[in-house]
């Protein structure tokens, strides 16, 4: 009986021993795994901050080319309306063409 006791008492503490290493090594293994979590996470958080100024910057560059192209759509002339020059401007709206030159004329001879 005695040894049966002894023997499990030392099963009892092998396994406590045992768990106590297996808890301390999983420990460390998930503070390891939680800090490179941690790093990687800080690295995906400044890469998508670096793509959303990447993306900002093409957007507002697009934006501004976009509002501030000074060209014709058909010809490379100054825009006059619509994005279009004087020209094929009032290509495309014969009339008033017409009226700006009928109230040039105005202008010129009052
Ligand atoms: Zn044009």
């Amino acid at each position: 009986m005695t040894g049966q006791k002894k023997t499990l008492v030392a099963c009892y503490v092998e396994k406590k021993y045992n768990q106590g290493i297996r808890t301390d090594t999983d420990e460390k293994q998930s503070n390891n795994q939680r800090t490179d979590n941690q790093n990687s996470q800080r690295k995906e958080e400044t890469m998508k901050k670096k793509i959303m100024i990447v993306l900002a910057l093409v957007l507002s560059a697009c934006m501004l080319t976009a509002c501030g192209s000074s060209t014709c759509k058909k010809c490379d002339n100054e825009v006059y309306k619509d994005g279009l020059c004087q020209e094929h401007y009032y290509e495309a709206h014969p009339l008033e063409a017409l009226g700006d030159l009928a109230s040039g004329l105005k202008d010129l001879f009052g």
